[in-house]
């Protein structure tokens, strides 16, 4: 019998792509083979994302353009934050699909891909497979040398724009050793940088009862022979000062922080139940801006209920002083399930997306002027590979950009005998940039 052959779309979030990376590593050890192309697969897998009206359309196109392949015989399993946010309702809206699988259920993809499950759908709502390390295989599929380590699954906190908890349930995280057991498998199969994800990830451990363990956790993947480790999704909580220690004085942590913030003004915050105050806030970008070469990512969301003009000004303002070198907007989404979306006061589509745009237009000036004080500069760069834009260079990374979401480092190698490979670094001298990528030229070693 030939291999059978499954292709994979995944969509959404880091901490998604993990759970399509365990899937595929499950489906190979049953014998499947992955391919790039759906018109050569026997099933095919779609990831869902369904987080925001617009991953659920983005979702949905997807599923229909994926079911033409049924025409030759595929099986289309659905799975991820779609099923679980709609639950058994979506059969009847999607016909096409053979099988959806929720957050709940991922660890049954083998038997929904051969088609031996006796029902459609397997989703407990409110509740996430949370893979250990022991049974499920995983197949690294970010590129170069860089993987994203999950930590934890589901929220405790209650932010009323947000669906997730609904979706993927209360906070459960895995285990210390577990996760350390990953890291060092991941290490020895050539991953250089380890990309630490949760939906809260300065909350890591506080459902198994120790605030600490996030700083324990920190320690003891110091052992684990990789060069980069990166703090995705970090809530602005629990950043002692051990944890702003390690940040500041480990080899490997990078001086690189993602914290999505959503917004300064304190009436905002508070109806967006982010328990966390204005100064509080400020205060905390201060001691991490005092640790040096620190590099600051945050998100923000525009026109949430009852947002005015004047709090919009004063957002705007605040990210004008104090000029995030990364910066993502969200135009508010009104979704069903949210204490927020049950709020008469909504802010016109309109003036929320042109809230959007406006602080993109601040951040755009910003990030043009943080990468010409890059100019001259000589960075330490990890390559991902070739570029995907310019044809003939490699690109890597800085420690100050993440993947997918960051701008690069174009590579120009002066050496015409000097061979990279992902995973390699370099030292490059920043010679030119534009609004978000670098040029970094490599010379000859002395
Ligand atoms: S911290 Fe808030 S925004 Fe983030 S996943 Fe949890 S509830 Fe959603």
């Amino acid at each position: 019998m030939s291999t059978r052959k499954v292709h994979v779309v995944s969509l959404g979030c880091p901490k998604a792509r993990v759970d399509t990376e365990v899937m595929v590593g499950l489906a190979q050890a049953r014998g499947w083979e992955l391919v790039g192309e759906a018109d050569a697969a026997d099933a095919i897998i779609v990831n869902t994302c369904s987080f925001l009206q617009s991953a659920i359309d983005e979702s949905v196109d997807v599923i229909d353009e994926m079911a033409v392949h049924r025409a030759h015989g595929a099986r289309l399993v659905v799975t991820g934050c779609l099923p679980s946010r709609f639950g058994n309702e979506l059969a009847a809206e999607l016909p096409d699909v053979d099988t959806f699988l929720g957050t709940s259920d991922l660890h049954r993809i083998a038997d929904a891909l051969d088609g031996t499950l006796p029902d459609r759908s397997y989703i407990r709502q409110g509740w996430s497979h949370l893979y250990e390390d022991t049974g499920d295989a995983r197949t690294v599929t970010t590129r170069g040398a860089t993987a994203f380590l999950k930590l934890a699954e589901g929220c405790n906190r209650t932010c009323t724009f947000c669906i997730i908890p609904s979706i993927r349930g209360k906070q459960r995280s895995r285990p210390i050793e577990v996760v350390v057991d990953e890291a060092k498998r991941l290490a020895d199969h050539g991953i250089q940088e380890l990309v630490l994800v949760a939906q809260d990830l300065t909350s890591y451990g506080t459902d198994l009862g120790d605030k600490r363990s996030l700083v324990r956790l920190l320690d003891a993947l110091e052992s684990v022979d990789v060069s980069w480790i990166r703090l995705m999704y970090a809530y602005p909580w629990n950043f002692t000062d051990e944890l702003l220690d390690r940040i500041a004085t480990s080899e490997r942590i990078v001086r690189y922080v993602d914290m999505p913030l959503q917004h300064i003004s304190s009436r905002v915050l508070t109806d967006m139940r982010r328990n966390i105050s204005r100064d509080a806030q400020a205060r905390l970008l201060d001691r991490l801006r005092a640790i040096p070469g620190m590099v600051l990512r945050s998100t923000f969301i525009t026109g949430f209920p009852g947002e005015t003009d004047a709090e919009f000004a004063e957002l705007k303002d605040w990210i004008g002083h104090v000029r995030f070198d990364r910066l993502g907007v969200f135009a508010y989404s009104q979704e069903t399930g949210t204490p927020a979306g049950d709020r008469v006061d909504q802010v016109p589509e309109e003036v929320r997306e042109e809230r959007r745009d406006e602080l993109l237009a601040l951040q755009q000036g910003i990030h043009r002027e943080k990468m010409a004080e890059m100019l001259g500069h000589d960075v330490d760069v990890l390559v991902d590979g070739a570029s995907e834009d310019y044809e003939g260079l490699l690109e890597g990374r800085y420690y100050g950009q993440a993947p997918d979401i960051d701008g690069v480092v174009l590579l120009q190698i002066q050496d015409p005998d000097l061979e990279l490979a992902p995973g390699d670094f370099v030292r490059a001298h920043v010679t030119a940039h534009d609004d978000y990528d670098l040029v970094g030229t490599v010379r000859p070693e002395a």
